[in-house]
């Protein structure tokens, strides 16, 4: 017999889910750990605390994995406590009552797609400004009682951990999350197994497991790959947060948007709005029209219907910034959609380009979000300015001025980013209703009662809170991995809990401009320095592990900080994670942030600050631009001297010492008898009382319901009612339009002698009329005179003026307009046509612009 090297079959696992191992009169506690609602709530943190102290730190205060490691005696002792019993049960009771209230009926429900969502830093499915404005909307959806679901993906790696090199080089660690140990359930079907959902990608299914994260009373799904249903390729599409080539990311958007969507059809959910946060999941708007053919409605009518019901929120100010796909790669993953669409390939990709005849323009995700979403919104007034500009050439015709994109300004879930000591004096002075009317200027005005002693020692507490959590943190990493122990020591030891303490923390990208600072090293030292005014800095941020530059932004903070003269006045903090930024947001005096204008497109860590009564000194750009009141905080102006990149920089670098010397040190030095600033409380006050209350995530979501979501459903309601009948008509009057635009006919015209040049002269009244034969079209088009005025040599849009419908005889329409201009200088003026309909919520809903003169 020929003997085998080796002769092994595979072993038939068995999986075996030991559910919990709680003892019966703990049980309650598995249902807490099991909600995130605990994230947000004191009392249920302090349970889980007090269950075993050392172990929850070891844990990274992840209840799930505390219940998971504490071994049974513990437990058996602790059920036998009649004091853990008392406070678990009052936890449970008040987690019941929030849980039990039915949500609104009243607003419109919302489904929310987004590719990360920072709930908890435990739960690695975020990596920074998107996922944490994600997670505190789905917490802020629960605590305002809303109708919504969240979808997203659980990842086995989620986005890297971050340590530093001896030389400040940034190391990415990726490690895998057991997702028995996280606040997490399997969605099960009737027999108990796990949902899979099975999304037709090309040659394959892949299947998609399906959890639920409990946010208080909102669900939010997560997609997973990672599963032995798929090949090993496949299991990979979940591993990571924005890794991988173009192939994997449209992998990804694939399962988000179309996987999505049939997540949600497999639940049996149905919303009313479908909200592209982002526009990562551009393509469940393919699924969703595909669904609506399927029911039998043709493609233009398909389009009405996932239009009227989607909004998409666009985050990114530059165009670099759109995920773009060749046609090819896209045609594999997209080329069977077309005909069951009833479209051609042309017409699907065309969806995704700016000019729809351009071959080599790429399908960008974020263009087929304009074209198939109603609404579409930046996340700052600043920042719809700028995507204004950015998304005008989709619908040409129509100046950036007249777009109908919008904006909501991002805010923060105030009970996820106020310390508790600060919700404690809030509690203190503040109406009873405060909670539940965050946004109530009213409210805040309180904080003017609060003794100015209170405020400062409540500062004062944090920062030391700070300085103790960076000492015990960072200790033992620093130790190991930056050399010389007796150097970290006394690194350790110069973190000076009275300095003026200024905090610099997020994504390290080169437009957010942490280099700034570090301009003109000999005056910062002086500033660092200075024996009765010492000052320190505080930095952290994670650098995209293929930003070359970002990453050599770190090292060179780092470097910076190990020089003699800035030891434990430079510090850089590694893994900015929630846990840190909480602490940061809270413990620092100062939150900086100078980024280049305009590309902060809100940012939202200057608004964590906000509820801390930390005081912001930053560009005027994102919401600080709306934000900053005087004497509430300092702010750089948002206009740029300088075209030169470099003279900018060193001109706000030179503004920013010279702030800080002259004003906002001695500020913060000038101590009264009692050892505290006044006029710096007075600015921490102001501070409070006048932004705070606008940055809340309770007045992002309202606005959102306010602007979009409420107007969307309205819209909807009409469309969709008897059998979609507005809906069909309105496509079909579209394509009646579209048939007949080309025939449209200027006849004749009229026009007052002082405008038929292009020069018209102020103050005198002139006329204009046109007769317009419409092809057989019943009144369905309007006129516009549209006037540009010169400056300094530029065109600018001044604008619009629509004419008036005078007379119609048969097929021939007069339009008619009698104005006189209300400004003296040079003016151009032009005439445009276009379709008009009562159901048409804007004119870039039906983009058809005819100019004529
Ligand atoms: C708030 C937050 C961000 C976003 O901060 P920006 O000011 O918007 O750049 C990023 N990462 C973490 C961990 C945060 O908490």
């Amino acid at each position: 017999m020929k003997v085998r090297i080796c002769n092994a079959n595979y072993p038939n696992w068995i999986t075996l889910n030991v559910k919990s191992h709680l003892p019966e009169k703990l049980i309650k506690l598995d249902e807490l750990a099991r909600n995130l609602w605990s994230v947000w709530n004191q009392p249920a943190k302090e349970l889980f605390r007090s269950l075993d102290p050392e172990l929850y730190k070891e844990v990274d205060h992840n209840p799930m994995e505390l219940l998971y490691r504490m071994d049974y005696d513990k437990l058996e002792e602790l059920a036998d406590d009649p004091e853990v019993i008392g406070r678990m049960e009052k936890v449970y009771k008040e987690f019941k009552s929030y849980m039990s209230v039915k949500p609104n009926t009243d607003r419109p429900s919302v489904a929310y797609f987004c590719m990360e969502y920072g709930m908890h830093h435990t739960l690695k499915i975020y990596s920074g400004g998107l996922g944490i404005l994600a997670g505190d909307y789905m917490k802020e959806a629960s605590d305002s009682n809303v109708n919504m679901c969240g979808i997203g993906f659980l990842y086995r790696y989620g986005y890297f951990t971050q340590s530093l090199s001896l030389d400040g080089q940034q190391i990415a660690n990726y490690e895998p999350q057991d997702f028995d140990r996280l606040p997490i359930d399997k969605v099960l079907d009737e027999h108990g197994n796990q949902i899979m959902v099975d999304v037709p990608f090309p040659g394959r299914d892949v299947h998609a497991g399906l959890w639920v994260a409990h946010v208080g009373r909102v669900e939010l799904y997560l997609l997973d790959t990672d599963n032995q249903f798929n090949a090993d390729a496949d299991r990979t599409i979940t591993h990571s947060l924005y890794g991988g080539d173009w192939e994997n990311r449209i992998k990804q958007e694939f399962l988000l948007g179309i996987g999505g969507v049939l997540a949600l059809k497999r639940l049996g959910i149905t919303k009313d709005i479908y909200h592209c946060n982002e526009g990562h999941a551009a393509l469940c708007n393919v699924q969703r029209l595909v669904d609506y053919v399927e029911e039998g409605l043709n493609f233009n009518e398909a389009l009405e219907l996932v239009r009227a019901s989607s909004l998409y929120t666009v985050h990114t100010p530059v165009p670099a910034g759109h995920d773009y796909f060749d046609e090819n790669l896209f045609g594999r993953y997209m080329g069977g959609y077309p005909s069951r669409l009833g479209i051609t390939w042309d017409e699907f990709i065309g969806l995704g380009r700016t000019n729809p005849e351009d071959k080599n323009e790429k399908f960008c995700m974020s263009t087929f979000c304009c074209k198939t979403c109603q609404e579409v919104n930046g996340v700052s007034y600043l920042h719809q300015n700028v995507s204004r500009d950015m998304f005008q050439h989709i619908w040409k015709g129509y100046f950036p001025q007249e777009s109908h994109v919008g904006y909501v300004t991002n805010g923060v879930h105030f009970p996820t980013w106020c310390a508790f000591e600060w919700k404690t004096v809030y509690k203190k002075y503040f109406d009873k209703t405060f909670m539940s009317d965050q946004s109530n200027a009213n409210i805040w005005e309180a904080i003017y009662n609060v003794p100015d002693k209170v405020v400062w020692e409540t500062r004062t507490a944090l920062k030391e809170k700070l300085v103790r959590f960076i000492r015990a943190r960072f200790r033992e990493s620093w130790l190991k991995n930056q050399g010389d122990p007796s150097r970290v020591v006394s690194l350790l030891e110069k973190i000076n809990p009275n300095a003026l303490t200024i905090g610099f923390a997020r994504r390290f990208a080169t437009y957010k401009r942490a280099h700034l600072l570090f301009t003109d090293l000999d005056r910062l030292s002086k500033i660092v320095n200075n024996p009765n005014y010492p000052v320190q800095f505080i930095f952290a941020g994670k650098a995209h592990p293929a930003d070359g530059a970002g990453q050599g932004l770190i090292k060179k903070i780092f470097e910076i900080s190990q020089r003699p003269e800035f030891i434990g006045k430079i510090l850089f903090l590694e893994n900015y994670d929630i846990q840190l930024a909480r602490r940061l947001v809270s413990g620092v005096d100062i939150w900086m942030n100078t980024p280049t204008r305009p590309l902060e497109a809100s940012g939202t860590s200057g608004e964590k600050a906000l509820m801390n009564g930390v005081v912001n000194f930053s560009v005027l750009d994102g919401w600080w631009y709306e934000g900053y009141r005087e004497g509430a905080g300092w702010a750089l102006t948002e206009k740029r001297t300088y075209d030169n990149q470099e003279y900018q920089d060193r001109l706000d670098a030179s503004t920013i010492y010279s702030m800080l010397e002259q004003e906002i040190i001695p500020l913060y030095y000038a101590r009264n008898a009692q050892g505290y600033s006044e006029n710096w409380v007075r600015v921490v006050k102001n501070s409070i009382a006048k932004i705070a209350p606008h940055y809340t995530m309770k007045r992002q979501l309202d606005d959102y319901y306010e602007k979009f979501y409420g107007p969307l459903a309205e819209h909807m309601k009409v469309l969709s009612a008897d059998n979609n009948r507005k809906a069909k008509e309105l496509a079909a009057w579209k394509e009646n339009v579209a048939e007949k635009w080309d025939a449209i006919r200027i006849v004749s015209s009229e026009k007052s002698e002082n405008i038929s040049s292009n020069d018209v002269i102020s103050g005198k009244q002139f006329t204009v009329s046109y007769v317009i034969d419409e092809a057989g079209l019943d009144d369905a088009i309007g006129v516009d005179l549209v006037i540009m005025s010169t400056i300094d040599g530029n065109e600018h849009f001044y604008k619009a003026c629509p004419m008036e419908l005078v007379k119609r005889e048969g097929n021939l329409y007069t339009f008619k307009i009698s104005m006189a201009m209300d400004l003296a200088g040079t003016f151009k003026v032009a005439y445009r046509m276009y379709p008009k309909h009562s159901l048409l919520t804007h004119r870039q809903d039906f983009c058809y612009v005819r100019w004529f003169y």
